[in-house]
C-alpha cells in the first residue's frame, strides 16, 4: 500500500507529462482530493502533502467530516444535491459543481441569496447519456444557460462531467472532447469565459488534461479504494 503523499506525488508527475504532451502548464489544472467515503485523518494526510482542494458527494456526510478536517481547505460539492439540502451545501461548500436542473439551480439561489452569498456552480452534463446518471443533457444546459445566467446570487463557473468508467481511458476522450466543446458554446452564448472544466478522475485523468480540463477530480488513486458499496 503506497502512502498517501507519495500516491499525490505520482499524480502531479503524471499530470506535468500530461501537460507537456499538451502543451500547457501545471498551474492550470488544479488538482481535487475526492475524499468521499475516507476519514478525516486522511484529508489531513493530504492537505499535508499539499492538496488544498477536496470533493465530496454527499451533504450529509461532508457535514460530519469537514469540521473535523483542517480549516483553510477548499470543498466543493461533486454529488447529487437534493433541494432540501440546498441550506447545508451553500453553508459547507465553496462551490458546487454538479447542479443539473433549473429548479435546483432556483433553489440554491435562493438559498444563497438568503444567506447574503454568491455561490459558484458548475453545470454538471450527463456526456454520454447514461440513464444511471444525473446531469443536463447537452441541449437542456444550452436551452437553460439564459436563466439559468439571470439568478442573480449563482456565478456560473463552468461544465463538469462524469463520463462512464472504463478500462481504456481513450474511449472516453471523444466525450472530454464534446464536453469541451460545449463549454466554448456556452461561452459563446453568455459572451464570457467560463473557466472551469471539471473532468478526469483517477482512470482517466491524463486524457482529460489533454482535452483540456482545469480541475481534476481524484479519489482512488489518492486515497486507495473504497468500500463496494460506496461507488457514486
Ligand atoms: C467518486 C468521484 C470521483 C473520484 O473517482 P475516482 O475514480 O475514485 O478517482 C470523481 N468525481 C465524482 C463526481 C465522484 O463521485
Amino acid at each position: 500500500m503506497m502512502s498517501i503523499e507519495s500516491n499525490i506525488a505520482s499524480i502531479r508527475d503524471r499530470m506535468g507529462l500530461a501537460c507537456e504532451r499538451s502543451g500547457r502548464e501545471l498551474s492550470e489544472v488544479r488538482l481535487m482530493a475526492v475524499s468521499k467515503f475516507h476519514p478525516w485523518q486522511a484529508v489531513q494526510e493530504a492537505a499535508e502533502a499539499g492538496v488544498e482542494l477536496f470533493g465530496e458527494n454527499r451533504v450529509q456526510e461532508a457535514k460530519l467530516k469537514i469540521p473535523q478536517c483542517p480549516s483553510g481547505l477548499h470543498w466543493h460539492l461533486i454529488g447529487h444535491l437534493q433541494s432540501n439540502k440546498c441550506r447545508d451545501a451553500v453553508h459547507y461548500f465553496e462551490m458546487i459543481q454538479s447542479v443539473d436542473s433549473l429548479s435546483l439551480a432556483e433553489e440554491i439561489n435562493t438559498t444563497a441569496k438568503k444567506h447574503s452569498r454568491m455561490m459558484p456552480i458548475l453545470l454538471e452534463v450527463n456526456i454520454a447519456g447514461e440513464r444511471t446518471k444525473f446531469g443536463y443533457t447537452p441541449e437542456t444546459v444550452l436551452a437553460d444557460l439564459e436563466k439559468l445566467n439571470a439568478l442573480s446570487s449563482l456565478e456560473i463557473h463552468g461544465l463538469m462531467a462524469i463520463p462512464p468508467w472504463t478500462p481504456d481511458p481513450e474511449k472516453v476522450r471523444p466525450l472530454f472532447r464534446k464536453l469541451a466543446d460545449l463549454k466554448k458554446r456556452c461561452e459563446e452564448l453568455l459572451e464570457a469565459p467560463l473557466p472551469v472544466l471539471s473532468m478526469g478522475m483517477s482512470g482517466d485523468f491524463e486524457v482529460a488534461i489533454e482535452e483540456g480540463a482545469t480541475l481534476i477530480r481524484i479519489g482512488t488513486a489518492i486515497f486507495g479504494e473504497r468500500a463496494k458499496f460506496n461507488q457514486a
